[in-house]
């Protein structure tokens, strides 16, 4: 015989219900309200509870969140009801853990559900005693849940709008500190991505030498602690965000690690080290939401930071394309950071390249394309731009560079081009050369449109005159 613990508002459907249990040969216990049938499951836990949904005061959606949460009760199955049937309350129902949501008139699925329910549990005699001593009264124990939830809920949904807050890496880590600042205290935070490993690490400015050590441990050895894992952790591109919103406390407890998924696919690390001995609830709770939420807005960056990468970059040579180097540019001027003035641009364009193609084929072409882009870039400073123009056509922006350091440049690049052998796809390697055309200007006469157009005019020049040089617009 299973214990059941009934609970409705309602004595007539109480009684009724009481009734039909009592002659499925349950015994039943019978409850008037949600607060009491909890004290009494959690003193002593019956094989199953029968409660009504909408009851004034502790409804039994939160009865029965509030048994799950209770380890006495963790496991007793509870079955709602209501009046009639609606997907809202089905919906509450399954997400509060109910066992099954049933219809008052629905007796035989009732019968069913608590056969199926108690077939395994027998009643338990006597009181269970808890691990923890009883926290509180029920209202109070529902307000702890609330609170919890609550902090759950927030930081869940803070945590998932970092994906739209920030469009690259950094920024979205930064927002992550600031919002990890907020809610718990730490020593340091770091993620590290997955795929072209990027280690992140926000700590205060005195202590952000041993944070980096510690991040680097924590996240380089977990897991797998492989050497190679190790080795590849040595390379990574690291940045430290040192902010006095971090704690500078001395204790060095461990730190608490997860992982972040984005489906099934495992997109980064993350590590929190607590400012204090030993992690508090928050901090766990804290990290397994980090854990749990993170992964849909470090996905959604991955995916913008891939998408700009596609757009901007030629697909045969990987050089800027057209519209990103003008972008660049226009970029670079407007911040004026590093200085761009005097610029110079240098335009390129190989000669008898239909030739190319015609005798050797496309491929061949392709490969040569290639091959002075690795030329080009080989050459360039970390400031210049270097971009496909189109077609055999490349384009350099030498940023701090006036007309007479522009010419020697130009001259290098134009022999480099010419010295070079072209690996072919065939096996075979050829030589190219190139025209081009050199335009400066200052920041006083700056014009992009004109600025290209002289050093178009100046690479025709070049053709005209024998290609396989320099011309100065
Ligand atoms: P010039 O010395 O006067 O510049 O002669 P050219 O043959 O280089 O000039 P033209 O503009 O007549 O020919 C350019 C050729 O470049 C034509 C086009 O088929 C080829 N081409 C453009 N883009 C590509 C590409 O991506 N791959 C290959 N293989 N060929 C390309
Ligand atoms: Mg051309
Ligand atoms: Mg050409």
């Amino acid at each position: 015989m299973a214990k059941i613990i009934l609970v409705d508002d309602s004595a007539s459907a109480r009684k009724l219900l009481g009734l039909r249990l009592t002659e499925a040969g349950h015994e039943v216990v019978q409850m008037a309200s949600a607060s009491e049938a909890a004290e009494m499951a959690l003193a002593s836990p019956p094989n199953a509870i029968v409660t009504d949904l909408f009851m004034p005061g502790v409804s039994g959606l939160q009865l029965c969140r509030l048994l799950r949460s209770e380890p006495a009760t963790a496991h007793v199955p509870v079955v709602l009801m209501t009046a009639s049937d609606d997907r809202r309350s089905r919906f509450w129902a399954r997400h509060a853990g109910a066992t099954a949501y049933v219809t008052k008139s629905e007796f035989d699925k009732l019968i069913d559900v608590l056969r199926q329910a108690t077939a395994t549990a027998e009643p338990r005699g006597g009181p269970v005693s808890l691990g923890a001593p009883m926290r509180g009264t029920v209202q109070e124990r529902l307000s702890m849940l609330l609170d919890a939830a609550l902090f759950e809920s927030t930081i869940a949904g803070e945590l998932r709008a970092l994906g739209h807050k920030a469009d690259d890496l950094e920024r979205m880590f930064e927002e992550l500190a600031s919002l990890a600042s907020d809610v718990v205290e730490y020593r340091w935070l770091s993620l590290i991505t997955e795929q072209s490993p990027r280690l992140l690490i926000h700590a205060h400015v005195d202590t952000k030498e041993t944070a980096e050590r510690e991040a680097r441990d924590a996240l380089a050895v977990h897991p797998p602690p492989e050497p190679e894992r190790r080795r590849a952790a040595a390379g990574v591109q690291v940045t430290v965000l040192a902010d006095t919103r971090a704690s500078d406390a001395e204790w060095s407890s461990a730190p608490l690690l997860g992982s972040i998924k984005f489906g099934a696919t495992k997109l980064g690390s993350i590590a929190i080290a607590p400012a204090r001995r030993g992690a508090s609830n928050d901090d766990r709770r804290f990290m397994s939401l980090l854990s749990s939420e993170l992964g849909g807005p470090l996905q959604m960056v991955a995916l913008v930071a891939e998408a700009r990468r596609l757009a901007n970059t030629d697909t045969l040579t990987g050089l800027l394309n057209r519209r990103a180097f003008v972008e660049s540019i226009e970029k670079a001027r407007a911040k004026n950071d590093p200085a761009v003035f005097p610029l110079s641009f240098l335009l390129l364009d190989v000669d008898h390249f239909k030739k190319v193609n015609d005798t050797r084929g496309h491929d061949a072409g392709d490969a040569v394309l290639q091959g002075v882009a690795r030329v080009l870039t080989s050459m360039a400073r970390k400031t210049d731009f270097v971009a496909r123009w189109g077609g055999e056509e490349f384009v350099v922006a030498l940023t701090q560079t006036a007309e007479a350091g522009a010419r020697v440049a130009a001259e290098r690049v134009r022999r480099a081009i010419a010295d070079t052998k072209y690996p072919l796809p065939n096996g075979d390697s050829m030589n190219a050369t190139a025209s081009v055309g050199l335009a400066s200007a200052h920041a006083h006469d700056w014009n992009l449109e004109e600025l290209l157009s002289r050093a178009d005019k100046a690479m025709y020049a070049a053709k005209n005159r024998g290609r396989n040089r320099v011309e100065v617009a």
